[in-house]
């Protein structure tokens, strides 16, 4: 069966709808994701989405961001995401995304690598705001077709190795073909890939692997982030995020002896392995988290989300101390995109974390994620629409087409996703060593 679409979008985060919203409603779009609509990592971000605040903070914002990335980011792709932070955010206030403020304006908060507060958010559940506004105004577009459970198995390429859709298994179970003149992944990260992740476990790193099988150009797979406080628990499934702005706020690290052993406000790298470190020093499997220094209403007002899930756990953060360890958390490798998240193969574009345009270099400075997949994401859609006005996109013919998709290859799905995250597991290895 062949589904006719102008753009397909595989993933439904942030990434995914803020590109969708940003095509005209004349342009036909298919959007589909694994899970349910509200599973993405781009709900679950807590501690919010940077802004440059004035014109008077770029200098420090982009030294803040170079820094967090070792000074290996791509510099073109940092100005134009600081430059555009403002248009994102008034674009998204314009969807209905509400931001805290008090009396003077806007409210920010401040993670670890930034030199100032500059950090919008909404209570302690910035993403679900922003990804669940976004979510009300795409189904509310003729143009846009959502469907669930409905997973990218692989692309298809023409003769001329040009994207022209990809495989889908559908909800129930049934293996076809969408056609498309333009692909954009959105398909998020890799956390699923790893037994300690902040991820939701289906973000597993498929467009990677498919990237991989089609030679198209893949850039810094071993960059991976570890974020620092994740809930200690012993259960298995994903990780809890004590997020970056707790510390921002004032918490402290404590060892076993309840001593502070490092800078909280060191990048997420640096204090990674400070807590590494002290957990092989001290014999534990994590260190403390103390709330003392931020006020008690505070911790109610801007961490609702995070006390209620510690109280799950068994554990008051307003009264002890929390146990914190580091998981896997974030992909700062990619796709290889260009500044209008075009890949090394015509037709297909890469949008969000599944993409490297080199904004974050070697380790993603906290809060800048959200904001340059919606930076990238609306660039893509500007430069699909344009390519869509200025050329000649004829479609395959059905029987052309069918005979590229080849459906009856992909009755095994389990080997196929098995071998998907050995592949990208294997590659990210292979990098790794390169710099042993
Ligand atoms: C706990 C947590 C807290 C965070 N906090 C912050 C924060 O405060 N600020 C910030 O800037 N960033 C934060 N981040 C990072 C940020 O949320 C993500 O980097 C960003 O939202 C990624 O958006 P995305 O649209 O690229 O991917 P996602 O939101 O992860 O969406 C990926 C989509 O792709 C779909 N998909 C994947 N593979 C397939 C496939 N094969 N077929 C079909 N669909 C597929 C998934 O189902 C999903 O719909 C946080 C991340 C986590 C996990």
């Amino acid at each position: 069966m062949i589904k006719d679409t102008d753009v397909v979008i595989v993933g439904i985060g942030a990434a995914g709808l803020f590109c969708a919203l940003h095509f005209p409603e004349d342009t036909k779009i298919l959007m589909i994701t694994k899970d349910t609509v509200d599973k993405s990592d781009s709900f679950l971000a807590q501690g919010g989405i940077c802004m440059l605040r004035n014109e008077e903070d770029y200098e420090q914002y982009f030294e803040d961001t170079m820094k967090a990335g070792h000074y290996e980011n791509n510099k073109e792709s940092v100005e134009i995401m600081i430059k555009s932070s403002q248009k994102i955010v008034s674009e998204l206030m314009g969807y209905g995304v509400e931001f805290e403020k008090d009396g003077r304006g806007f409210m920010f908060t401040r993670e670890g690598g930034h030199s100032q507060p500059r950090i919008l958010f909404h209570k302690d559940i910035t993403g679900r705001e922003i990804t669940s506004t976004l979510l009300d105004n795409a189904i509310k577009r003729k143009n846009i077709e959502i469907l669930e459970y409905t997973s990218m198995l692989d692309i298809i390429c023409s003769k001329d190795n040009k994207c022209c859709g990809i495989v889908v298994r559908g909800s129930d179970g049934t293996i076809s073909a969408v056609r498309a003149l333009y692909t954009v992944f959105a398909c998020g990260g890799l956390g699923g890939l790893y037994k300690h992740s902040t991820n939701f476990r289906h973000i597993t790193g498929d467009a990677l692997a498919i990237a991989y099988k089609h030679n198209i150009e893949v850039e810094h797979v071993d960059y991976i982030q570890i974020h620092p406080t994740t809930l200690y628990s012993e259960k298995p499934g994903r990780r809890f995020l004590i997020s970056e702005s707790v510390r921002g706020e004032g918490a402290v690290l404590l060892n076993k002896d309840k001593k502070r052993f490092c800078n909280e406000l060191n990048p997420r790298d640096i204090v990674t392995n400070d807590i590494k470190k002290q957990m092989e020093k001290d014999n534990m499997p994590y260190v403390w988290l103390s709330m003392e220094n931020i006020p008690e209403d505070e911790i109610r007002a801007h961490f609702p989300n995070i006390l209620e899930q510690c109280l799950k756990e068994g554990y008051d953060p307003v009264r002890e101390c929390i146990p914190v360890v580091p998981a896997q958390h974030y992909f700062m490798g990619g796709i290889k995109v260009n500044s209008d998240s075009m890949s090394s193969m015509p037709h297909l574009y890469a949008v969000g974390e599944t993409s490297c345009n080199g904004v974050h270099g070697k380790n993603r400075l906290a809060s800048n994620s959200l904001l340059e997949s919606m930076v990238f994401a609306e660039r893509a859609a500007e430069a699909v629409h344009k390519e869509m006005l200025s050329g000649t996109q004829e479609r395959l013919s059905d029987g052309c087409f069918l005979q590229m998709a080849q459906l009856g290859a992909y009755n095994d799905i389990e080997a196929l996703e098995e071998e998907y995250k050995q592949r990208v597991l294997s590659e990210i290895e292979k990098e790794r060593k390169k710099y042993e």
